[in-house]
């Protein structure tokens, strides 16, 4: 009998053990906020923010076949030129028929005519109103600071994005470094923040910045570097050994 209980205990804890080791090696592929917007991240820098079924794309890049289970654009965010986040070939592998782009000038210069009818151009520091969902779109900047980075993205080129939707403000960094500009973000509910290198910034300045504007979750994006992936764990130390009241959501962006 003693035996038994004995072989019981190691078991159960064997297998609580083998649950653990699952709970924390396993990414979600997607997550909701609190007011039920759905978050799926597509790769790297693209994702879908999806609303009482209606989708926006954010940054849509890559093969149609990663869009093809969700539902059409209602709208179109681009942040900047570079491949991993304007693709003229992905927008038009999509149905675009009833859908809105809002992007920087300089994409929009390299949009063909067809699409920029369809178009918003939003310059850093720009607000729009929108009558889907009452939504509110702030355009916000997106930059490097670091001097051998300063190339990569000059400041007023690209949009990182605000979105109000829904009763929450949804933060999308864009390729950019710890500006002041995110630092002093207010009332944040989801913040996507990018962390690469040499491209945007480290960990380190990520967490930095974060727990300078509080977001009340973070969600690290854009995290494939030159010399692979980044420390997204470490970010998450970083951020919660120091503020544990904001939530570290990693989602899977890479197969891995
Ligand atoms: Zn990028």
């Amino acid at each position: 009998m003693k035996t038994l209980i004995l072989t019981l205990t190691m078991l159960a804890t064997a297998l609580g053990f083998a649950s653990e080791q699952i709970k924390t090696v396993h990414t979600p592929s997607n997550t909701t906020s609190a007011a039920g917007i759905k978050i799926i991240p597509i790769n790297h820098g693209s994702l879908i923010l999806e609303y009482e079924g209606k989708a926006l794309y954010i940054d849509p890049v890559g093969e149609a076949e990663l869009y093809k289970m969700h539902p059409d654009p209602t709208l179109i965010f681009i942040t900047d030129i570079h491949g991993d986040h304007f693709s003229l070939k992905t927008l038009e592998s999509l149905n675009l028929e009833f859908t809105g782009i809002i992007a920087p000038k300089t994409v929009f210069d390299q949009l063909p005519e067809n699409f920029q009818k369809k178009t918003t151009v939003m310059h850093n520091g720009d607000s729009q109103s929108f009558r889907l969902f009452n939504m509110t779109i702030e355009a916000v900047p997106m930059y490097n600071l670091r001097e051998e980075a300063l190339n990569f993205h000059p400041k007023g080129r690209g949009n990182g994005y605000v979105i109000s939707l829904a009763g929450e403000r949804i933060y999308i960094s864009g390729d950019t470094e710890d500006i002041p500009e995110m630092r002093n973000l207010e009332n944040i509910d989801t913040a996507f923040v990018c962390m690469n290198l040499p491209y945007t910034m480290t960990v380190e300045s990520a967490a930095s910045a974060v727990l300078d504007f509080k977001p009340k979750t973070v969600i690290p994006y854009h995290y494939r570097g030159k010399d692979g992936l980044s420390d997204v764990e470490k970010f998450k130390n970083l951020v919660i050994e120091k503020n544990n009241a904001i939530n570290v959501t990693l989602l899977k962006w890479y197969e891995q």
